[in-house]
């Protein structure tokens, strides 16, 4: 079976020669492991940090050994009895076609409702960090004015229709072109979204606010532009900082700080994975979301192994709408 490995540490924005596709042989199934041909992987920004050496809240990838990722497949092979051949399952497993690992680290899925990569993205970890973001860390009230940035991507996407769900006043957009601000808009029930493109982010967002609650994937000029445009006692999710993920050095942050003092701004980072308590509520809630139809999403599929590294370099150039996936 292959493997993608990551060879060397790259500096800027990966390539082709900072992985290696390797083709392994696999270990015997010992007792209570389950053989698993992978069908779906994801790709999610923060594999980026992964690849530095540096210490984390994840550890950083090994070089010469299989990356891991989120994955779904199918159990081929089982000597465990919590699993059965043919069963779908959700694992850490990514970045290669095939892995034995314990029953115990694969999660068994339920497909009958929802195609298995849903469990990669709006029922999946993003779709959790969408809910946490808004609900535990933005503190959503009724009738809140909300900013989402990388409103197209696939926390940014749940978390405009989650705002709206969750009693959401306004809901505003932005992302990367002419199409993903259509589809906000026409499909996902945002208010108003804007392609940052098309002029400076504190400027576009001027009309729409104050902002009550901003959720932040992007950073960098997004966050200061929110900053300028947020109410007095705004809350701000820091949820990530995509334009800033292949910088060499750490980039200025931004420059009105001071604005959190004057408007008396709470502003706060969190990761999805301390926030585990709120899984159930979540599925149970997204689960009736998507059923009543309030609740849509959509994927950006590359094909094969072979395109991974290409996939993982699109997160980065706007290369998915919804969630960026890799068919096997
Ligand atoms: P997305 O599906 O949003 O994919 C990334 C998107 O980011 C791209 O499609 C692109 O869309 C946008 N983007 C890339 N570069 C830039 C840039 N320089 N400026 C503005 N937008 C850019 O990824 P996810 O939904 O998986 O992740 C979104 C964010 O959430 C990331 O920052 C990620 O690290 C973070 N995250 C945080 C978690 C946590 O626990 N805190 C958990 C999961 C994700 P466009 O065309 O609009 O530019």
């Amino acid at each position: 079976t292959r493997e993608i490995h990551l060879s060397t540490r790259p500096v800027g924005l990966p390539g082709p020669e900072h992985f290696e596709t390797v083709s392994v042989d696999l270990p015997d199934l010992a007792d209570g492991d389950v053989l698993v041909r992978n069908t779906v992987l994801s790709v999610d920004p923060y594999m980026r940090g992964r690849m530095n050496d540096v210490k984390s809240y994840v550890p950083p990838f090994q070089l010469g050994s299989p990356m891991d990722g989120g994955a779904v497949g199918i159990v081929e092979e089982s000597r465990s009895d919590q699993l059965a051949v043919g069963d779908t399952v959700l694992t850490m497993a990514g970045w290669r076609e095939r892995a034995v690992l314990p029953a115990a680290v694969a999660r068994k899925l339920d497909v009958s409702r929802v195609p298995a990569s849903a469990y990669l993205g709006v029922l999946g970890m993003p779709g959790l960090t969408a809910y946490v973001g808004l609900k535990r860390i933005a503190e959503l009230r009724e009738g809140d004015t909300v900013f989402i940035s990388g409103a197209a991507g696939a926390v940014g996407s749940v978390a405009g229709q989650v705002a709206r769900q969750l009693g959401a006043g306004r809901v505003i957009g932005s992302a990367g072109s002419p199409e993903k601000v259509s589809w906000l808009v026409d499909e996902l029930g945002f208010d108003a979204a804007f392609d940052y493109h098309d002029g400076p982010v504190a400027r576009q967002l001027k009309e729409h606010g104050p902002v009550d609650a901003y959720f932040d994937n992007v950073g960098g000029e997004h966050l200061e532009g929110a900053i300028f445009h947020m109410a007095d006692f705004g809350r701000i999710a820091l949820c990530g900082a995509i334009a800033g993920y292949n910088a060499d050095a750490p980039e200025p942050g931004p420059r009105n700080l001071m604005m959190l003092v004057s408007k008396r701004i709470t502003m706060r980072g969190f990761i999805v994975s301390d926030h585990a308590d709120l899984t159930s509520q979540f599925y149970r809630e997204a689960g009736d979301w998507l059923a009543a139809g309030d609740l849509t999403y959509r994927e950006t599929y590359f094909e094969g192994l072979d395109q991974m590294v290409e996939a993982f370099r699109g997160l980065y150039s706007g290369g998915n709408t919804g969630k960026m996936l890799v068919r096997l």
